[in-house]
C-alpha cells in the first residue's frame, strides 16, 4: 500500500480551480518531484499535503490515516519554504533544536539528536553561529536539518533552492539527494526546475493548469513525453507540425510535403501531429548523406557541446553535438541530417491540449 495518497483532490480558490482532481500514490522512501509552469497548482497542493490548505474535494492519507482535515501540527510533517526564515536570534543548534523543544523533547535526547542532524548536513563546527554568520547554502542546510530533526514521515520542500546562485544550486542539489538517500524520509519537492527535477527525483509528477499530466520516472519523462509541452518543457527539443501519413507497413510525419519516416501507435491517418525529436539525437553528416539536407544558420560553443540551428525543408532544426575537439561544421555550409527514426517521437495533437 502506498504510504501517502491524494484520491481526487481538488482546490477552488472562489471560481477559480487551482488543482482539478488530482490522483497520487507515493511510497515509503521515493523522492516525487512536483514539476511545472508558475501558476500551474504545485505549491497549492504541497499545501493541502502540508494542512495549510484545505482541499475542496477528495481525500488525504497518510500511512493508510485519513489526514485530509487534520491540523498541520498533527501531521508533523517537515516543511522548508523557499523562503526557509531561520531565526535570526538564535544559533544554528538553537533553529535545529526549536521543533524538539516544541514537543517537549528531554534536553539529553535534543543535545544529541541536534549533533545528529548537524552532522547529516555537514555543519557539525557551525553549531553555535548565527544565520547571518553563513552562506545562503548553509542557511539552507540548517533548514533543512531543522525539518529533518523531527524525524517527520514526510519532508515537503517548496522551491528550496531556488535562492541560490547556479553553481551552488547544483551542488545543493546533489546534497539534498544524498542526504534524502541517507534517511530515507519521503520527500516530495516542488520545482519548475526541470533540470533540478529529473537529476534529484525518483519520479516527477508534471502539472498543468491544475491537473497532473504525467506521472513518471526522469529517464521516461525525458523519452516518452506523453505531449508536446512536456516534451519541450522537459528537456530541449525540436517540435515540428505536420500530418499523420500511413501506407500500408510504412508511416511518416508529412511536413508540407516532407515526409519523415516515423513509426507510433494507434494514430489514425491524416491526424495533425506534432514530432518531436531532440537535439542531441540528431547526428551531423556531410550534405546528401542524411535523411533531410540543410544548411548551418548558426553555430554556438558551449564548452562540453557545440550547439547548431540549421535551416531546413522543415524549418529550423537545433542540433547538439559534443565537443570531441576539432572544428565543427561553419555556419553556412551544407550538411545532412540524420537519427535513428525510433528517436522521433510523434504526439496527437489531441494530446496536446490534454
Ligand atoms: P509558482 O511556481 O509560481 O509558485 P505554483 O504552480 O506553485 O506556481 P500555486 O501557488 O499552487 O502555483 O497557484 C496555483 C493558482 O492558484 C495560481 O493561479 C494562483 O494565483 C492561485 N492561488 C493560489 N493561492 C490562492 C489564494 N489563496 N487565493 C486565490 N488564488 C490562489
Amino acid at each position: 500500500m502506498a504510504f501517502l495518497t491524494l484520491e481526487g483532490v481538488s482546490k477552488e480558490f472562489g471560481t477559480f480551480t487551482a488543482v482539478r482532481d488530482v490522483d497520487l500514490k507515493i511510497d515509503k522512501g521515493e523522492f516525487v518531484s512536483l514539476l511545472g509552469p508558475s501558476g500551474c497548482g504545485k505549491t497549492t497542493t504541497l499545501q493541502m499535503i502540508a494542512g495549510l490548505v484545505e482541499p475542496t474535494q477528495g481525500r488525504i492519507s497518510l500511512d493508510g490515516r485519513d489526514i485530509t482535515h487534520e491540523k498541520p501540527n498533527r501531521r508533523g510533517l517537515g516543511v522548508v519554504f523557499q523562503s526557509y526564515a531561520l531565526f535570526p536570534h538564535m544559533t544554528v543548534a538553537q533553529n535545529v533544536a526549536f521543533g524538539l523543544e516544541m514537543r517537549r523533547v528531554p534536553q539529553a535526547e535534543r543535545t544529541k539528536r541536534v549533533r545528529e542532524a548537524l552532522s547529516l548536513v555537514q555543519l557539525s563546527s557551525f553549531a553555535d553561529r548565527y544565520p547571518r554568520q553563513l552562506s545562503g547554502g548553509q542557511r539552507q542546510r540548517v533548514a533543512i536539518a531543522r525539518a529533518l530533526v523531527i524525524a517527520p514521515p514526510v519532508l515537503l520542500l517548496d522551491e528550496p533552492l531556488s535562492n541560490l546562485d547556479a553553481k551552488l544550486r547544483e551542488e545543493m542539489q546533489f546534497e539534498l539527494r544524498r542526504i534524502q538517500r541517507k534517511v530515507g524520509t519521503t520527500t516530495i519537492m516542488v520545482t519548475h526546475d526541470q533540470a533540478e527535477a529529473l537529476s534529484i527525483s525518483d519520479r516527477v509528477v508534471v502539472m498543468e493548469g491544475g491537473c497532473m499530466t504525467q506521472v513518471d520516472a526522469p529517464y521516461r519523462l525525458y523519452e516518452q513525453p506523453s505531449n508536446a509541452f512536456i516534451s519541450s518543457f522537459v528537456g530541449k527539443t525540436n517540435l515540428l507540425a505536420g500530418t499523420w501519413r500511413r501506407n500500408g507497413a510504412s508511416s511518416a510525419v508529412d511536413i508540407g510535403g516532407v515526409l519523415l519516416e516515423a513509426t507510433a501507435k494507434d494514430i489514425p491517418a491524416a491526424t495533425p501531429v506534432t514530432l518531436s525529436i531532440r537535439p542531441e539525437k540528431i547526428l551531423l553528416r556531410e550534405a546528401g548523406t542524411g535523411r533531410l539536407d540543410g544548411r548551418i544558420a548558426s553555430r554556438f560553443f558551449l564548452g562540453s557541446q557545440w550547439l547548431f540551428t540549421v535551416d531546413t525543408p522543415v524549418g529550423i532544426v537545433t542540433v547538439s553535438a559534443p565537443n570531441q575537439g576539432g572544428e565543427p561544421p561553419e555556419e553556412g555550409s551544407a550538411v545532412g541530417l540524420d537519427w535513428s527514426p525510433a528517436n522521433l517521437r510523434v504526439i496527437a495533437d489531441t494530446a496536446v491540449a490534454a
